[in-house]
């Protein structure tokens, strides 16, 4: 344990923002699909800002975030509203952003999280709330004059943006990692969001203060931003941790304010105190009515809820899966698939089918992925090729190391394990006559290995067993051979 961490508790509060994957903006018709578009080619009087034009909610951004609220076990609003926050920035086209201020879509959920070496903890989730996005900006120096200016793309502004607020739960920089891994997760998994914050539609800012161990009430918190990893966010709040407890050391008092994380210098700034916080003069959005989500429509759209990760990853514990594997086998929805179709298409029994498939999926077809450099969803191999190689190796058609060479040679050449291992040759050779030469052959060539077995070394048998497997090219059923040398 850190010496700040005996003497402090820290407290951490994650704001999360999230675009959502809906066809058209949060607003209007423009697409929301702008990535690779020219500059301010997906826009309309209505997210440019124009006076005198209407929004209209996109059903498809509530539908999300209801599912959102579901995943993250929240209370959905019957009756929700839309409210004006207001502040003056370029990047805001009608100079207030529509938002939701005191009665949000979703709130009072929670999270499980469980970093590594820790026992599964409730994160709560104070509320989800749906906005708009701003337009971006874009800062440049002239070549000539060596003048800055700042360019506006609007393409981005009125795309549907959900905020997710935690409640401030979180006690080390690895828990808020693990709430955002676990949250991302559950985002790609009923797929609203890409939630890819390196791409900037998955973004945080983080809430820390820190309390004598002990004490029952919070500290001042600092806001971090500008953070644009989960490794960052870890080391801005490990950052934090160490310039707070040393103010305190000090005597200091913490001033409530906004900092910034600089990548680079791997530390926090001051970017602005709360004196010069906004006053967003909130009020209700006058142009769009209530929000009304019926008890039915909660249903339909619950219905519509794949199975989540926590879930599977329980069922997949009950098929004998170890904690570390499930973990690895659910970690993305495509990969889960995956896993239970092979298993489902092994077909033998279910725990056995489990087993197999998770060390076929976490195997061979891991290791292809990564030297490939490719995502579950491109693996050429469909869950029956894969389940017919499983269940020969299992059969001990061929052995395992001979199953690796079928699998690749599946991989490139699209053919069936079975096809293959009668074109090549490679089925296992079990029959003692086939085997006894080769088994012969070896002890003649070895004398000194036999003598050292007939001196009491047995060990050396397995050294026998091995030149056999060479010269059948691993095809020898080595139970078999092992008994033939023994005999002979
Ligand atoms: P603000 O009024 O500044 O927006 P909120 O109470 O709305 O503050 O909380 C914003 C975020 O800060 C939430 O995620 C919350 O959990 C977190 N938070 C609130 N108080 C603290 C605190 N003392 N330490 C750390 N995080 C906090
Ligand atoms: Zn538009
Ligand atoms: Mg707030």
């Amino acid at each position: 344990m850190t010496a700040v961490a005996t003497k402090y508790e820290t407290v951490i509060g994650l704001e999360v923002h999230c675009q959502l994957l809906t066809k058209s903006k949060m607003f209007c018709g423009c697409s929301a699909d702008y990535s690779g578009a020219d500059p301010n080619t997906h826009v309309c009087p209505v997210c440019m800002g124009m006076p005198g034009v209407l929004p209209v909610i996109n059903e498809q951004a509530i539908e999300y975030i209801t599912m959102t609220g579901l995943a993250l076990n929240c209370e959905i609003s019957g009756f929700s509203k839309f409210d004006r926050k207001n502040y003056p920035y370029p990047d805001l086209m009608k100079g207030y952003q529509i938002s939701q201020y005191d009665l949000p879509v979703c709130h009072d959920g929670w999270l499980e999280i469980a970093p590594e070496g820790q026992d599964p903890r409730r994160i709560g989730i104070t509320r989800v709330h749906m906005e708009e996005d701003t337009a971006r900006l874009l800062h440049r120096t002239d070549d000539v004059t060596g003048e800055n200016y700042t360019l506006v793309d609007i393409n981005r502004s009125g795309t549907p943006l959900m905020e997710i607020v935690s409640e401030p739960d979180m006690r080390s920089p690895a828990e808020a990692r693990d709430y955002l891994v676990r949250l991302r997760q559950i985002l790609r998994y009923i797929g609203v969001s890409e939630a890819n914050m390196e791409d900037g539609n998955f973004r945080c800012d983080a809430n820390v203060s820190l309390r004598p161990v002990g004490s029952a009430t919070f500290g001042t918190k600092v806001e971090v931003k500008n953070m644009n990893s989960f490794r960052a966010v870890h080391d801005a709040i490990a950052f934090e941790e160490i310039r707070q407890a040393g103010m305190l050391d000090r005597g200091e008092r913490i001033i409530q304010e906004t900092r910034g994380w600089v990548d680079e210098r791997n530390e926090t700034v001051s970017q602005r105190t709360k004196e010069h916080a906004n006053d967003y003069r909130y009020f209700p959005e006058p142009d769009l009515p209530p929000l009304k989500l019926s008890g039915k429509y909660v249903a339909d759209v619950r219905a519509k809820l794949p199975e989540l990760p926590q879930s599977r990853f329980e069922r997949f514990v009950v098929l004998g899966i170890s904690a570390h594997d499930a973990e690895a086998l659910t970690e993305a929805r495509e990969r889960a698939d995956y896993f239970e179709a092979v298993a489902r298409a092994i077909n033998l029994e279910p725990r056995k089918d489990a087993k197999l498939a998770a060390n076929w999926v976490l195997g061979e077809v891991g290791r292809w992925l990564n030297a490939h450099n490719r995502e579950i969803g491109e693996f050429p191999l469909d869950p029956e090729q894969l389940a017919g190689l499983a269940r020969l190796v299992d059969e001990g058609k061929v052995t395992s190391n001979v199953g690796k060479e079928v699998f690749e040679q599946m991989v490139t050449s699209g053919k069936g394990a079975a096809e293959i291992i009668e074109a090549s040759g490679l089925a296992q050779i079990s029959g003692e006559d086939q085997l006894l030469t080769a088994v012969r052959n070896a002890i003649a060539a070895n004398p000194k290995a036999v003598a050292d077995y007939q001196s009491g070394k047995t060990s050396t048998i397995m050294f026998l067993v091995g030149q056999v497997m060479r010269e059948t090219r691993g095809r020898a059923n080595a139970g078999v051979v092992q008994g033939l040398l023994e005999k002979e």
